[in-house]
């Protein structure tokens, strides 16, 4: 029979390490681009780096005849884990426990200067499990909060890091099986390090994917919802409103005369007079209400389960806030007013007519006058922008 692994088979093992490791961190580099790169690349970088030191150290070992002095492998093992702790945390954002268990990290690597391989042993498995533990937990709690597959696989390498090794350490003491124990760790590790190169490879590429999903819904300049967002923010409502045969009010808001503005303050001006738009309207609408940028000054509110006399209420309490005071920005004053318009339908609402209604009751507003709400419909109407007034 053909023996398949020849005797040098640590080289075959480091190779796939290897070349696993270049193809997952030329993936990432390829796609990060300069302006919003993977949060943690620089220091998972170097663990990647490091663990490939580490392989490497292992291998040159396992050809050794005689045993150098110094468990090179250990420190590797002891070093590495603390940079995964490290990484995670700056993947993470979260600082807690690095000097802590930096100093430690410090004494253990220390330690192989004084302790003979059996205690060095041991001091390399509780460290390393102590740091690929806290390294878990830090990437469980990413992946629930970002909802990110990639970091539950890299908890899930930290938690067969911190099961084996305990197991490995009992082959050690009470079963006194130092070839097992080694194995068991060799094992643990090697697995892990696989699991933590695609988990990370997984997360960068679901963050990137989510990352351009964002772009291709959100306005950059205000942080609301764009007209592709707002499709999507109302799929679910739309329906459940055809299903209940429920209405939907939309309320287009366009600011008056803003090519003044532009020209009066400037430009830049302009843009953060939308911005403060932006942010009175998500303040003044409910939280199942869509805000959206339809584009230049225009805005868009959609009010799921909403009636047209509900949403004039609304629509004039915004055109009186926005009216009734100029906006300060950069210790200026700008006087700014809104025109409104309504439009209301009952259960199956196809949201671009929608649109298209409350956006031709807006251009009523503006010819009424501005500063102001109108409704088109079976009865246009253009209603005064002071509630006590408003007799239709
Ligand atoms: P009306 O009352 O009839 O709506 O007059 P208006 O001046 O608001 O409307 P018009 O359509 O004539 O001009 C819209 C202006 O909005 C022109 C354009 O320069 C400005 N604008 C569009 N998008 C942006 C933007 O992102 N930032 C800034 N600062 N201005 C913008
Ligand atoms: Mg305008
Ligand atoms: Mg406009």
């Amino acid at each position: 029979m053909v023996q398949i692994l020849p005797e040098n088979w640590a080289v075959l093992h480091l190779g796939m390490i290897f070349t696993l490791t270049l193809a997952q961190l030329l993936v990432v580099y390829v796609l990060s681009d300069s302006l919003s790169p993977p949060a943690g690349l620089g220091l998972f970088t170097v663990y990647f780096m490091a663990a490939l030191l580490g392989w490497i150290a292992f291998t040159l070992q396992q050809g050794t005849v005689t045993p150098t002095g110094v468990d090179v492998p250990a420190v590797a093992a002891i070093l590495n884990s603390y940079l995964l702790f490290l990484a995670a945390g700056q993947r993470a954002s979260i600082q807690l426990g690095r000097i802590a268990l930096g100093v430690i990290c410090l004494l253990g690597c220390l330690s192989v200067f004084f302790l003979s391989p059996q205690p060095m042993y041991i001091a390399q498995s509780g460290l390393s499990a102590l740091f690929f533990c806290a390294a878990g937990l830090i990437c469980a709690r990413r992946a629930y909060s970002r909802r990110n597959v990639g970091d539950g696989m890299i908890a899930s390498a930290a938690l067969l890091v911190v099961v084996a090794l305990p197991v490995a350490l009992y082959q050690l003491l009470a079963a006194e099986n130092l070839p097992l124990a080694r194995v068991i760790t060799f094992g643990a590790y090697s697995w892990s390090f696989v699991l933590l190169v695609t988990g990370f490879l997984t997360s960068v590429l679901i963050e990137y994917q989510q990352h351009l999903s964002h772009l291709a819904t959100q306005d950059p300049l205000t942080g609301l919802l764009n007209r592709r967002g707002l499709d999507e923010a109302m799929r679910v409502s739309l329906a459940r409103a055809q299903r209940q045969d429920l209405p939907t009010s939309a309320i287009t808001v366009d600011i008056d005369h803003f090519k003044n503005v532009n020209d009066s303050f400037g430009h830049d001006t302009g843009d953060q007079v939308l911005r403060e738009l932006a942010a009175i309207l998500e303040r003044m609408c409910r939280a199942s209400d869509v805000v959206a940028r339809m584009g230049g000054e225009e805005f868009v509110v959609i009010l799921p389960d909403t009636e047209l006399t509900a949403a004039r209420s609304i629509a004039e309490r915004i055109c009186q806030t926005i009216g009734q005071q100029p906006l300060r920005i950069n210790q200026q004053s700008i006087p700014v007013t809104v025109s409104l318009g309504l439009a209301s339908a009952h259960g199956d609402v196809n949201l671009e007519s929608l649109c298209n209604q409350s956006d031709s009751a807006m251009h009523l507003a503006k010819r009424g006058g501005r500063n102001r709400v109108a409704a088109v419909g079976s009865n246009p109407v253009v209603f005064s922008n002071s509630p006590a007034e408003a007799g239709s």
